[in-house]
């Protein structure tokens, strides 16, 4: 077995294709429906995206070429490290090994900018000068802030009230990129001005920033400005593939033949699949695998919310899609991790959840936060609250392997680091934290929205 504690990749050996599940899942998928409720088609898409990211949206060609420009601006900081956490296996007393991704280095500090160069560079490639996109905790406004400053482009962020108020930090790394960020709701678009007009106190939600930013887009009369999500979407998760195939081929390196377990936390479900996917493949030809998404129980999208058509936002402006989702109008409990408070998880996901290729966990927030302190004080690294719900599943399988005696192969995504975060473990150290489980009653209330919506097929 290899000594080495960083399994690296030279920038020859970063993949040159992202892979599409889409061309491998099992069964027919439900389609995005319009308002008509008939399928959206790729035109009815275009005032959104660019028509170069609609394509990819439904393609079903199994690998698609990774451009030069995304590949040089992917070698800023990828390939990135696969981690073998023996501190932490040490401390925990397991024969398992436990092997860690580390999407913590690029520049925004997460796996985010993965996405976030490929978009920006599409955009511009179709002539687009402006894109709008909404952030929660501000992850994603900074990764794309970031992309769109190398290619010139503008960036405006609506940002959710409550994490624009109390986490200011991103805000100024948006301002450093060159990114414009204002708190949602805002007055500047007529969603914005409804909420507002009913709950001037609202702490807002992605759902509501996402309705403004599409709004900003479509009615931008230059025609030259697009929205962009930063999870959720089938070109968003084949972005991220890029993680699972480069820690296979790092796995390859290392001779390590046979993975038994592969984790990530979802929140919409993006640095998930970027690492699960491409194992998600070897496990619809054949291999055992057990895949874990993890959730947290405050926010139990997979777990335990329905399977069924919905928009993902509160405007309804996006088409309904058929995924899991505690209903469009959810307002999150504040738990710290703002990553994975959104209402639904990517359709291509919640499609494999019903399949049983993918295994949902939901874990509560003490749990990941004693996993995460564990972690840093072994492997150094503080997580983000997000990436807390990955290790604390993780440690569950290797206390797992432990009891069974089995020397198994776990695989995390450590998507991103908590530099940014570090409130949330000092509330945390002083005992303000608890575990909230969404009660039955709330889930009844939200998901009454869905009511009338289509029924999907869940098989
Ligand atoms: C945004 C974010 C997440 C959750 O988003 P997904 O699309 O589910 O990956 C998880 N971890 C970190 C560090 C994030 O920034």
């Amino acid at each position: 077995m290899s000594k080495l504690t960083k399994i690296t990749l030279d920038e020859k050996e970063m993949p040159r294709q992202w892979y599409n599940i889409a061309a491998d899942l099992p069964g027919p998928m439900n389609p995005p429906l319009g308002p008509d409720g008939n399928p959206v088609s790729p035109e009815m898409l275009a005032p959104v995206f660019p028509m170069n990211l609609v394509e990819q949206e439904v393609s079903q060609e199994r690998w698609i070429d990774i451009p030069e420009k995304v590949l040089e601006m992917l070698y800023l900081w990828r390939p990135t490290p696969l981690v073998r956490a023996r501190n932490l296996e040490k401390i925990l007393g397991t024969p398992a090994r436990i092997y860690y991704k580390n999407e913590s280095v690029s520049p925004a500090g997460s796996h985010k900018p993965n996405t976030a160069v490929a978009q920006a560079y599409y955009n511009k490639e179709f002539g687009i000068k402006k894109i709008t996109t909404e952030t929660g905790a501000g992850q994603w406004g900074s990764a794309l802030s970031f992309a769109t400053s190398l290619l010139g482009l503008e960036c405006k962020v609506f940002m959710v009230r409550v994490s624009f108020d109390q986490k200011p930090f991103r805000k100024m790394m948006m301002r450093a990129w060159g990114g414009e960020c204002v708190a949602s709701p805002s007055n500047e678009t007529q969603a914005g001005r409804d909420i507002l007009e009913k709950y001037p106190d609202t702490p807002g939600s992605l759902g509501i920033a996402i309705s403004e930013a599409i709004e900003a887009a479509v009615t931008d009369k230059s025609g030259e400005t697009r929205y962009s999500l930063g999870s959720v979407l089938n070109h968003v998760l084949l972005h991220q593939t890029i993680i699972g195939l480069e820690t296979k081929k790092q796995l390859a390196k290392i001779n390590e033949k046979k993975v038994d377990v592969v984790i990530g936390c979802a929140g919409g479900g993006s640095n998930f699949a970027g690492l699960a996917f491409p194992f998600v493949n070897d496990k619809i030809n054949g291999s055992e695998i057990d895949v874990i998404a993890v959730e947290p129980a405050s926010c139990p999208t997979l777990t335990r919310a329905p399977f069924a058509y919905d928009h993902g936002d509160v405007a309804k402006m996006t088409p309904l899609m058929a995924m899991h989702t505690l209903g469009h109008s959810f307002i999150p409990p504040p738990i710290h991790a703002g990553g994975l408070r959104y209402h639904g998880i990517s359709p291509l996901i919640s499609h494999a959840v019903n399949h049983d290729l993918i295994r949902p966990e939901a874990i509560h927030q003490l749990e990941c936060y004693e996993a995460g302190v564990k972690f840093a004080r072994s492997e150094g690294i503080i997580p983000a609250p997000e990436t807390t719900h990955a290790i604390a599943s993780a440690i569950r399988e290797a206390n797992k392997a432990k009891e069974e005696g089995k020397e198994k192969v776990i695989v995390f995504n450590f998507s991103g680091h908590g530099l940014m975060d570090l409130v949330g473990y000092d509330k945390y150290f002083n005992g303000e934290l608890s575990d909230h489980s969404l009660p039955d009653e709330d889930l009844a209330k939200f998901t009454e929205i869905l009511k009338g919506h289509p029924e999907p097929i869940r098989k």
